[in-house]
């Protein structure tokens, strides 16, 4: 028998409570939307998202995104780990630098010349940190309960139906009702399939694992870890073994379980000693396949995540990826749930966020291209590494790591336009990133002016005025709810412009 729980249709319901789906659902909450996520899991914590397993790292995307919502302050593993990775692969004397590598080859960060990064200021936030899916989630879970998050757990969704007044989720032998329904469902989204949306990509090179394992003589490997024309392996930490296996997959794919004896097998084959594994903990598998949706949006279903774009968890870019589809899509479905918006604006979404998506993929492809073990993958990786050992080199591959780079397409004639905003210095001695915890549009001014004054004067943006050296010659700027930069001049504000941005590129109404 089919439980409608018909009392109630939210305006959205998220399928997935991982970090994207509880990230996205606080951005919906902040702006008053009601939220169900479902989640199949019963709530205790995997494992697999603990320590060593559950590390991630995190981008300045994402730092800037987790601190101007207020959650990055209520993280604490980024404040003990520095470097996890004791090291990459490093040419004799060199170090890892904490800011992560490409293709397991360093960035020297003494090189980086970080003054190509135009617009980072003194006070600008971290461009690298690292945290936990375990912390994450828990940081993220008790933000969406406080915002009044509806979370249910241990419900698994097999389908979705739709008529043109709601949309009707099905969960087991239950059934839920929304306007709107978001895939946050990971890689294997049951949302983006029942919705009939293309997954078109790239198959796998090779198996990864990660597995914590007791080794009985550890002197016999290399200490750190090795790329070699065999594979990768990495001791990141104590007892915690990372290998890649160039077997196009095959491993992954089988869906065999992952044993002592074949960790061993590997390990064996990718380094060529007779060090012997004692004991397997937990292990688990990935691969370099590198999938993404052809749109992230049918009619009243989009998809967010994983749900969206799969690639190699090379340097660490996935949930940096989910994060920020998390900030740009939650204001923009809460601008149109709350009559704020034309729901064109919500094409915007896949418009601003596939083409950075698609560049995380090619560059977790290009990874693989040069790791792997064939005469022409060396030769580039060795011309890699040289260009990498270059200032412009380690600076290019450090812009692109951390997401300093990130700019949408927003048109504008300035420069600075589509970025996410500086941390411009204010009067009060913080920085504009600490003005951002309550999602409004805001206008900045660096000199009083009346006429954008009055424009803010509601209660979906608002005005900050502040005199501070450091502004780029800029007089005003108008900064998004997700913190990216929709106008900006150095010149007396046009206010008809500016209106003009407001109304037609960011199709809001005021
Ligand atoms: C080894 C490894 C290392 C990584 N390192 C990094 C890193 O350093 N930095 C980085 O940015 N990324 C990294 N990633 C990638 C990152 O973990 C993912 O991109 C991120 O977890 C995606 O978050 P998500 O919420 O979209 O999906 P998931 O984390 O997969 O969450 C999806 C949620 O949906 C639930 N769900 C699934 N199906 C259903 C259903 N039918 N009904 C209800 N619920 C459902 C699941 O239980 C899960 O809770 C790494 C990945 C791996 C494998």
């Amino acid at each position: 028998m089919i439980n409608t729980q018909s009392d109630h249709t939210y305006d959205v319901i998220i399928a997935g409570g991982g970090p994207v789906g509880l990230f996205l659902a606080c951005e919906l909450a902040l702006a008053k939307c009601s939220v169900l996520v479902l989640e199949k899991n019963s709530g205790s914590c995997s494992v697999l998202k603990q320590l060593p397993f559950g590390l991630r790292g995190l981008n300045s995307v994402s730092i800037e995104a987790l601190y101007r919502r207020g959650l990055l302050q209520q993280m604490e593993l980024h404040k003990q780990f520095k470097t996890p990775h004791i090291n990459s692969n490093p040419k004799p004397g060199e170090k890892a630098s904490g800011l992560g590598h490409f293709a397991r080859i360093p960035i020297n960060r003494a090189k980086i010349d970080a003054s190509q990064w135009k617009y980072r200021l003194t006070d600008a936030l971290d461009t690298s940190l690292f945290t936990s899916m375990e912390e994450i989630e828990t940081v993220l879970l008790k933000r969406a309960t406080e915002l009044g998050v509806e979370i249910m757990n241990g419900l698994h969704i097999t389908g979705f139906t739709k008529n043109p007044e709601m949309i009707i989720v099905q969960a087991g032998e239950t059934t839920f009702t929304s306007q709107w329904l978001v895939g946050c469902d990971g890689s294997r989204s049951i949302v983006r399939k029942a919705a009939g949306i293309e997954f078109a990509g790239t198959e796998p090179e090779f198996t990864g694992y990660s597995a914590k394992v007791d080794i009985a003589d550890p002197e016999k490997l290399h200490t750190g870890g090795i790329t070699n024309e065999k594979g990768m392996y990495l001791l990141s930490q104590k007892d915690y073994l990372i290998m890649q296996d160039f077997d196009g997959g095959a491993f992954h794919n089988s869906n065999q379980p992952v044993t002592r004896e074949h960790l061993q097998a590997v390990l064996r084959k990718i380094y060529d000693a007779d060090v012997t594994i004692n004991k397997l903990h937990t292990a688990t598998t990935w691969t370099d396949r590198a999938r993404q949706a052809t749109t992230y949006r049918k009619g009243r279903v989009l998809l967010a995540g994983d749900a969206a774009h799969i690639h190699a968890p090379l340097g660490g870019q996935g949930l940096n990826l989910g994060i920020g589809d998390g900030m740009n899509l939650g204001w923009k479905l809460a601008a149109v749930i709350n009559g704020h918006a034309s729901d064109e604006l919500l094409n915007t979404y896949f418009k601003e966020r596939y083409p950075i998506g698609a560049k995380v993929l090619d560059w977790s492809r290009a990874q693989v291209a040069i790791m792997k073990p064939d005469p022409s993958s060396r030769a580039i990786n060795a011309i890699i590494r040289d260009l990498m050992d270059t200032s412009d080199g380690a600076t290019y591959f450090a812009g692109r790591i951390s997401g300093v780079n990130t700019r949408y397409d927003l048109g504008g004639d300035h420069s600075l336009v589509g970025y996410s905003v500086p941390a411009f210095k204010l009067s009060d001695g913080t920085t504009i990133n600490d003005k951002m915890a309550d999602a409004l549009w805001t206008i900045l001014a660096f000199e009083h002016n009346d006429a954008l004054k009055s424009i803010a004067d509601n209660e979906r943006m608002k005005y900050i005025e502040s005199t501070t050296t450091e502004t780029f010659g800029l007089k005003a700027l108008l900064i998004r709810p997700d913190g990216f930069v929709a106008w900006s001049t150095n010149k007396n504000a046009d206010v008809d412009v500016f209106k003009r941005v407001l109304s037609s590129n960011q199709l809001i109404s005021f």
